[in-house]
Order: C-alpha cells, then structure tokens, then sequence
C-alpha cells in the first residue's frame, strides 16, 4: 500500500467528481490503515463488501464515518448487519429485503437500502431483473414495509471495454429508476438515489444520471483476495 498516493487519489477525486455526485470509497480486501489514509484525506464515506470484515473494520475507525453495504448479503448474516450501516446499496430480492425489514424492526432501527438491478451482460451478477424490479412496485409490495426505507437503486454496468454497451447498461439503470420516481401513484418519499459507476466507468455514469459512485481500485489499489 502506498499511503501517499491514496491521500492524492482522494483529493483529486474530490475536485473532479460534479457536485451533487458523493463518492463512495470501497475499501473492501484493504487494510484499516490504508481507510484511515483515506479518512485523514476527508473522506467519510466508505464501501465494504463482506459483513464480518465491515465488522472488524467498524470499531478501529473513527465513528463519523458513514458505512455502505455494497455487497452480496446473505440472509443469515443480516441481524449483525442491521443498525451499522447508513445505507445498503444490494438488496437483491424480496426475501432479503423482507428479512432487513424484519430485523430493523426487531432492532428499533430503520434502515436505508438501495435495490440492486441487473442490466449488465454477465450471469452471474445478483440483482433484481428491471420487469421485476417495477412488478415490485406496481404491485407496492413496499407498503408493507415498517423499518426500512427503499432510497433508490444500485446498478452495474457490464464488464467491458464497450463504452457504448457501458452506457446503454447506465442509461438502462437510470430509466428504471425514473419511472419509479416519478410514478406519482406510488407516493414514494426520498426516492432519490442512484449509485452507479465505478474506477473504469464512473464518468460515463455522472453523465448518465448517477449521483453515487463507488470508487475501490483507483483509490487503493488493485485487492488481493
Ligand atoms: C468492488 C466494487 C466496486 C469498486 O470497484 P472498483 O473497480 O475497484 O472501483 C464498486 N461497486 C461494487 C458493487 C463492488 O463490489
């Protein structure tokens, strides 16, 4: 870890992400000091992947930071979760986002959550589908939720060097966050984030519509896992 280009990656990032636009640092598979460099350089808000390893993180940090949940969450680690995070970006299907709701409500906490959708070309990506995704909320399954507040949605593009393809993929995700927004009907409150873009496509994503962007490899450097 080179601690002195992380400070720099910060601040630059800092002058060059629009304002309006917040930026994430994933810091997943990196070390507590290469997040405190990073913290030392202003940066407050930060992105893990693994719960147990957010965990760890959590208390040999300073406690302003803000923690956002950006990975695959099993069910059976969600009640370590609750109550630690201002925001999970991957709710990726009903069931889990029933068992946040659950145990938010168990906790006495709410919990913000973005819903992830799948646009991206790769199998293997979790998400819900886009049809899905507006069934959810045609059918306002949301209304039954009593913890836990849906804030937006997550998306990736696909991994590719198609810069086109990359755009449509966050072109896509933006329209289906539109349609939902401003679905009066629906009487949504705060339904106002979209966080895509990451190192390699971020710019495009500002573009696009993204007022989140999750920043890991440019920042800290390639993971090890
Ligand atoms: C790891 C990860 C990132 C960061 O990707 P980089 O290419 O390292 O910037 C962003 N979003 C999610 C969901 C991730 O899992």
């Amino acid at each position: 870890m080179n601690v002195v280009r992380i400070a720099e990656e910060i601040k630059k990032l800092h002058d060059e992400v629009p304002a309006g636009v917040r930026l994430v640092a994933v810091s997943k598979f990196h070390p507590v000091p290469a997040l405190r460099e990073a913290y030392d350089a202003g940066q407050r808000l930060f992105g893990e992947s693994r719960v147990q390893e957010l965990l760890e993180k959590i208390p040999q940090l300073p406690s302003d930071i803000q923690w956002h949940f950006i990975g695959h969450l099993q069910t059976n680690k969600v009640r370590s979760l609750i109550g630690r995070t201002a925001l999970i970006e991957s709710v990726d299907s009903e069931r889990l986002l029933e068992l946040i709701d659950r145990e938010s409500e168990r906790a006495g906490v709410i919990t913000r959550v973005l819903m992830q959708v799948h646009v991206a070309r790769e199998e293997t990506k979790f998400g819900f589908y886009p049809e899905e995704l507006q069934q959810y909320f045609t059918d306002r399954k949301f209304e039954s939720l009593k913890a836990t507040h849906i804030c937006g949605v997550m998306g990736m593009a696909s991994n590719t060097d198609d810069m086109e393809r990359v755009r449509r993929d966050f072109r896509n995700i933006y329209s289906i966050f539109r349609a939902i927004r401003d679905n009066e009907s629906l009487g949504l409150r705060g339904f106002d984030i979209v966080s895509m873009g990451m190192s390699g496509d971020w710019k495009i994503a500002v573009e696009e519509g993204s007022d989140l962007i999750r920043i890991g490899t440019r920042i800290f450097g390639s993971r090890e896992y």
